[in-house]
């Protein structure tokens, strides 16, 4: 069927968010009447929550799969393309091709750095994660700034895999992980990766300096390997700026859709909300936007309205070592290390994000 024929719903962005979406969306619509097109720059997706132990050992196979069965021939299409413009009723690709649209989602995540920035080619992806592994062997010493969960994580593995090396964590701050993270979890957490041998020097801004990291009191940290903070920008420089807030999310209204534009909706970290970025924030979206892309299409007024629901944060040191908490209504209640460990190890759940792939 000529896609003239059919509405046209276009995903911009294939990370957690828009794959989720696509997956969503592909079986609630009639193919005959809706095509479904998803447009990625990168030519494989990537898996974000299995990139630290794939730090460690290769599991470049699982955080990472091709495009090309997402979208079944007769429901739309894959397009691999960098969106930097959105206009009236189409995006404008790099190339300067356009992509029609009737209704447009918008799931472009955020800019990450070190081994999480990760290049756009097949070739180029396979190249860099192999390099950072080697870099991570052949290290001595390794220097991770900032105590994010990013960075953490991927301290615990190292450590989990190479006991002998010297590890440390600068963090600006007296405690690791974020203010409003209860302490016992912030102090545990400290306690697991020093327990595996990692040193942390906390409150002191490290300057990198050749051959390491310079602290306040003037000690210098060799370091064979420097891993910056993780980053987690939003990658939403190609929208107009009125459509942002100062963190570059989207402003959105309870449907998810952008507030100037009814036919435009936002999933993932892109969605402006009070809440931590993560790929839990994705299951609570998706049902929204199908219903809501849905109602759009026929015209009707989107009813179904996102609530954000409360945080999960579970971080694993390697295999054996785990820490979690979740958000409740009475505040944060810690969860089972054992079943933060069963839930994430040894494969991350990335096999259930590739099957939404095909794969
Ligand atoms: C190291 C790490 C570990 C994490 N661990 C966890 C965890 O354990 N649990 C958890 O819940 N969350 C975790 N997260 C967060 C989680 O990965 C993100 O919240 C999630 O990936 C957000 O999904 P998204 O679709 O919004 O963005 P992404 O997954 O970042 O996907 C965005 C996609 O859009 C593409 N894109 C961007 N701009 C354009 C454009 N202009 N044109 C075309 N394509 C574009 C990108 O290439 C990318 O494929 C982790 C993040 C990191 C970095």
């Amino acid at each position: 069927m000529a896609d003239s024929a059919r509405k046209q719903v276009v995903i911009v962005g294939g990370g957690y968010g828009g794959v989720s979406v696509a997956h969503a969306l592909l079986d609630a619509v009639d193919r005959s009447k809706t095509a479904i097109v998803v447009i990625n720059d990168r030519e494989r997706t990537v898996y974000f929550p299995a990139t630290a132990r794939n730090a460690v050992a290769d599991y470049d196979d699982r955080v990472s799969v091709p495009y090309d069965r997402l979208v079944p021939t007769d429901a739309g299409r894959f397009v691999l393309g960098a969106v930097v413009a959105v206009g009236d009723k189409h995006v404008e690709l790099e190339s300067g091709e356009t992509v029609p649209f009737d209704v447009l989602v918008l799931a472009p995540g955020s800019h990450w750095r070190s081994f999480n920035d990760v290049p756009l080619t097949t070739d180029a992806i396979a190249t860099h994660w192999k390099g950072f592994r080697e870099r991570v062997h052949t290290a001595h010493s390794i220097v991770a700034l900032g105590a994010g969960a990013v960075n953490l994580e991927l301290m615990g593995e190292i450590a989990a895999n190479y006991p002998n090396k010297e590890l440390y964590v600068v963090h600006g701050h007296d405690r690791v992980l974020k203010d409003h993270y209860p302490m016992s979890l912030r102090k545990d957490t400290e306690n697991i990766l020093t327990s595996m041998g990692v040193q942390f020097k906390l409150g002191a801004r490290g300057r990198v300096v050749d051959g390491g990291v310079e602290l306040p009191t003037g000690e210098t940290l060799k370091a064979d390997l420097i891993v910056p903070s993780a980053g987690g920008r939003r990658r939403t420089e190609f929208l107009p700026a009125e459509w942002l807030v100062a963190d570059g999310s989207v402003r959105v209204r309870p449907s998810l859709q952008t507030v100037q534009r009814d036919d435009i909706f936002v999933a993932g970290d892109a969605v402006d909300m009070p809440k931590e970025r993560n790929a839990g924030n994705v299951h609570g979206q998706v049902s929204v936007i199908v219903d809501n892309v849905k109602a759009v299409l026929a015209n009707k007024d989107p009813k179904k309205r996102y609530k954000p629901s409360g945080e999960v944060l579970s971080m694993t040191f390697g295999q054996r070592r785990a820490v979690g908490i979740m958000e409740t209504a009475l505040g944060f209640v810690r969860l089972p290390a054992a079943l933060v460990s069963r839930s994430k190890n040894s494969d991350f759940e990335s096999p259930r994000f590739n099957r939404s792939l095909n794969y």
